[in-house]
């Protein structure tokens, strides 16, 4: 495709009546090379009408089976990805390749592997001006690993799944995400992975299109229907029989308050590269109440592990400040929690944070390290994320900032 040429189709780059290439036009369109490559192509005489070619294929006929095959060995040459390790590339195309859903579904999840979805963040690439704010929640980059794992309507999606594994962030783009979260589901799990994906996606399409408005709900039911149908009728039954009635609930689960005599305190840090790391804390009690929060400002950018680990380590130095003596703190960071839970020692700068975290904690009576999915912490989420990037810090909840404001307003009226 030629930028700012997109209605160009191939016959308007041929001469009229003499089956000849417009030479004019390749002059004005394409470089040296290119048209080298244009004027090389054989042009049938006999004009026969347009159609699609595949071309990995000699004969050009397309097959999902032949894009696979293609996409696993020009991943790295078409930059794909780009990822070297040949041995978890393939435990991962394996997998994909042989999960019993409809070839359309595959190969929507192979492009979207691949990185070749028209997300908006991938159209702002070409085009300068986009508007590349998430199609469904408008406030963040529409990146495929936002739109599939980040967005809030993807998070409630993969709650009402139960596919909790996919809601972690785990570095990476959106290739090791899915690795990861795959390496801890079965084989059944990926199939409802990719058709949640697609589902997803479709949504998301009827969404700009004006089709629908944003609601999770129909995302998770869809999800459900394609997967009985492909199941023939036994997904439904074996999810609304057994312990697996998450997904008949109509409701997403949301944040949840501490008992009496605890607060809560959800943290979450953000590094942006070349900006540095925000960090969010927020102070909660049985009641859902604010108590106290603050957004951290720090100018170093570290590894995305650490900066979640030091979140939860501001989040102990208020704690101890405020003299709360019993204590639950949530992050979506489960490498910090599980290292915390196992008191993980080591001489990383991690393990380093990690140390100082439980040098902090004999002053508490009790502390419970708790693990959420991000959607479930999206008050500590929006104060990450200060713009313009001031520290600030707040007792009660009277001068919240208005989107702050609103997420601590949404978990209350979950759990009421
Ligand atoms: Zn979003």
């Amino acid at each position: 495709m030629v930028a700012g040429q997109e209605g160009l189709r191939v016959a308007d780059l041929l001469e009229d009546g003499n089956g000849s290439w417009n030479e004019g036009l390749l002059e004005a369109l394409f470089l040296p090379f290119e048209r080298e490559r244009i004027r090389n192509i054989r042009i049938s005489p006999n004009r026969p009408p347009d159609e699609w070619a595949w071309c990995a294929e000699k004969d050009g006929v397309y097959t999902v089976k032949s894009a696979y095959g293609f996409l696993a060995t020009n991943g790295d040459a078409l930059e794909l990805g780009g990822a070297s390790d040949w041995g978890r590339e393939r435990w991962l195309w394996t997998r994909i390749w042989n999960v019993p859903v409809w070839p359309r579904v595959k190969l929507f999840f192979l492009q979207l592997c691949s990185e070749a979805l028209a997300t908006r963040a991938n159209i702002a690439a070409r085009i300068r001006g986009e508007n590349s704010f998430c199609s469904l929640c408008n406030s963040f980059f529409e990146s495929s690993l936002h739109l599939f794992r980040d967005c809030r309507v993807a998070q409630g999606l993969w709650e009402g799944l139960g596919l909790d594994a996919a809601t972690a962030e785990r570095g990476g783009g959106v290739r090791d995400w899915i690795e990861a979260s795959w390496r801890e589901l079965g084989v059944r799990e990926h199939g409802l992975f990719m058709v949640g994906c697609w589902a997803l996606w479709e949504h998301r399409n009827k969404v700009i299109f004006g089709d629908n408005c944003v609601n999770p709900e129909s995302v998770i039911r869809r999800t459900c229907d394609v997967m009985d149908e492909i199941e023939g009728g036994g997904f439904l039954r074996s999810k609304t029989g057994g312990t697996g009635g998450r997904l008949t609930r109509t409701r997403v689960k949301g944040w949840t308050p501490p008992p009496r005599e605890y607060v809560k305190i959800n943290v979450d840090a953000e590094v942006k590269e070349g900006e540095g790391v925000g960090m969010g804390l927020v102070c909660r009690d049985e009641r859902g109440c604010v108590l106290w929060g603050a957004s951290i400002v720090q100018v170093q950018s570290w590894d995305p592990r650490v900066a979640e680990a030091a979140a939860v380590l501001e989040g102990v130095k208020e704690a101890v400040r405020f003299g709360h003596t019993k204590v639950i703190l949530e992050s979506d960071c489960l490498p910090v929690i599980d290292a915390l839970k196992r008191k993980a020692m080591g001489r990383s700068i991690f393990s380093l944070v990690i140390a100082d975290i439980l040098a902090l904690c004999n002053s508490f009576s009790s502390i419970i390290w708790s693990f959420v999915s991000r959607a479930n912490n999206c008050v500590a989420r929006e104060l990450a994320h200060p713009f313009p990037r001031v520290a600030s810090s707040f007792v009660g909840s009277e001068s919240l900032p208005p989107s702050v404001n609103n997420a601590v307003l949404f978990d209350l009226s979950v759990i009421q």
